[in-house]
C-alpha cells in the first residue's frame, strides 16, 4: 500500500527546535529562555522534595497495578477540586465532577471532546495570542476556533476593552477559553475588577466559560490564582476547568491534570459526568495513575502539603524576583526603553517586545535563545547570567 505516500513532512515544533540548538551551542555563556519549565538558580529542573517523599511512600505502599477506571483516582479528583475551588458553593452544592487526565493537555482535549458532545462543531474563542497548542488541539477535536483581542503589543498591557467588547458579541452556545492565571505567552493577567466584569458578561451572554489553569500557585498564590475562576463560578451555571500538575508539582513527565465540569445541579452534573466518562473511554480509556498518586499523597498529608506550599512559594518567589532583577539590570546597563511592564506580568513568560531580527541576533551573536515572538521564559534568568543577558539585550536594542 501507499497510504503514507500522500503525507508531507510537517515542521518541527519551533520551541523544541530551539532547545536542540541551545543544547548544541558550545558557548559557555549560553542562556535558554525558550521552553516553559521551571528552573532553579543552577538552571536545573529538580524533583520537589515532597514529591520524592511521596514516591517513597508510594513505592512502599502500592499493592496493585490493576485498572483504575476512566475517572482516575477519586481521592486525587477530590483533592484537585478543592485546590481549584476551595470551599466554593459549587462543591457544597455537589455540582462539580472531576476526572484525572494525562496532563493539562489531556484535560483540554477531554474538555474539547465533551463540548463536541454537547454541540458538534461548536465554536471556542481563545485569546489573541494564546498557548500555541490550544488552536490545534481544539480543531483536532472538531471545534471551530476564533480569537478575541487580549494582549496589546503596542502598550504592553491588556486590551481589556477589546476583549470585553468581543465577549459581549459571542453566541450563547459558544465556549470561551480563559487563562486562570500566568497567561501563556503574554504573562498579562486580568485584575480582580476585570474578572468581575468578565463574570458579568459570561452570565449575561450565557457562553460556556472554559478555564485553563496550568500554573496555579505560580502567580500570586494558590487561592489568589483561582480568584477569577471562582468569581465566574459564582455567577454562571455551567463551566469547565482544565488544570495541570505539571508546573506546580513539577510532575511534567508524569502527565497528570484534571478536567472539572460544573453542572447547573447535582443531577445535571451526574449526566455530564456520564458523558465525560464515555469521552475518556474513547480516547485513552483510563488516565495514568502514578502522578495522581503522588499528588494525592502530598495533599492528604499535613506534613507533605506544607512542604509543598513552601516549595511552590520558592518557585513563585524566584520567578517574581527574576522579573524585578532583569528590569533593574537593564536600567543598570543604560537601557532607556521602559521594560517595567515585565514586573507587572505573572508566571513563566513575558514578551520582551523586540523585533524578530533582534531575537535572531541575540541567538546568533550572544547564544541567548527565546522564541521569535520575543517571548522569554523568566525561569531561565539567574543571578549568574542576568548581567550578560542585560548587556546583550542592551547591545541589540
Ligand atoms: N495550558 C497552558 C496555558 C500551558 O502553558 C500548558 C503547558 O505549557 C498546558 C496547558 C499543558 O500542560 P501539560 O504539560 O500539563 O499538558
Amino acid at each position: 500500500g501507499d497510504m503514507f505516500g500522500s503525507l508531507k513532512a510537517l515542521p518541527a515544533d519551533p520551541i523544541l527546535g530551539l532547545l536542540a540548538k541551545y543544547r548544541d551551542d558550545a558557548n559557555p555563556q549560553k542562556i535558554d529562555l525558550g521552553v516553559g519549565v521551571y528552573k532553579d538558580e543552577a538552571g536545573h529542573t529538580a524533583i520537589l522534595d515532597c514529591v520524592k517523599k511521596a514516591e517513597k511512600y508510594r513505592h512502599d505502599n502500592e499493592d496493585t497495578k490493576v485498572y483504575i477506571g476512566p475517572t482516575g483516582s477519586p481521592l486525587f479528583n477530590d483533592e484537585m477540586s478543592k485546590l481549584i475551588f476551595g470551599n466554593h458553593k459549587v462543591l457544597i452544592e455537589n455540582r462539580a465532577r472531576t476526572v484525572s487526565t494525562p496532563g493539562g493537555t489531556g484535560a483540554l482535549r477531554v474538555a474539547a471532546e465533551f463540548i463536541k458532545s454537547c454541540k458538534a462543531g461548536a465554536t471556542i474563542w481563545v485569546s489573541n495570542p494564546t498557548w500555541a497548542n490550544h488552536t490545534g488541539l481544539f480543531e483536532a477535536a472538531g471545534l471551530t476556533v476564533k480569537t478575541y483581542p487580549y494582549y496589546d503589543y503596542e502598550n504592553k498591557t491588556l486590551d481589556f476593552d477589546g476583549m470585553l467588547a468581543a465577549l459581549k458579541e459571542v453566541s450563547s452556545d459558544d465556549a470561551v477559553l480563559l487563562h486562570a492565571c500566568c497567561h501563556n505567552p503574554s504573562g498579562m493577567d486580568l485584575t480582580n475588577e476585570q474578572w468581575q466584569q468578565v463574570a458579568e458578561v459570561a452570565k449575561t451572554v450565557g457562553f460556556l466559560p472554559v478555564v485553563d489553569m496550568a500554573y496555579q500557585g505560580f502567580g500570586d498564590g494558590l487561592d489568589e490564582d483561582a480568584y477569577g475562576l471562582r468569581l465566574i463560578a459564582d455567577s454562571v451555571e455551567e463551566m469547565i476547568v482544565c488544570s495541570s500538575c505539571s508546573k506546580n508539582f513539577g510532575l511534567y513527565r508524569e502527565r497528570i491534570g484534571a478536567t472539572t465540569i460544573i453542572g447547573s445541579s447535582a443531577n445535571a452534573a451526574d449526566i455530564a459526568n456520564s458523558v465525560l466518562l464515555s469521552v475518556v473511554r474513547c480516547i485513552y480509556s483510563m488516565p495514568p495513575a502514578h502522578g495522581a498518586a503522588l499528588v494525592e499523597t502530598i495533599l492528604n498529608s499535613d506534613e507533605l502539603r506544607h512542604q509543598w506550599y513552601g516549595e511552590l512559594k520558592e518557585m513563585r518567589d524566584r520567578i517574581n524576583g527574576n522579573r524585578q532583577l532583569i528590569v533593574d539590570k537593564l536600567i543598570e546597563n543604560g537601557v532607556t526603553r521602559d521594560f517595567s511592564f515585565i514586573t507587572r506580568q505573572k508566571g513563566m513568560f513575558s514578551f520582551l517586545g523586540i523585533t524578530p531580527e533582534q531575537v535572531q541576533q541575540l541567538q546568533d551573536e550572544y547564544s541567548i535563545y527565546m522564541v521569535g515572538s520575543s517571548r522569554m521564559s523568566i525561569a531561565g534568568i539567574a543571578n549568574s547570567n542576568v548581567d550578560y543577558l542585560a548587556q546583550s539585550i542592551a547591545k541589540v536594542l
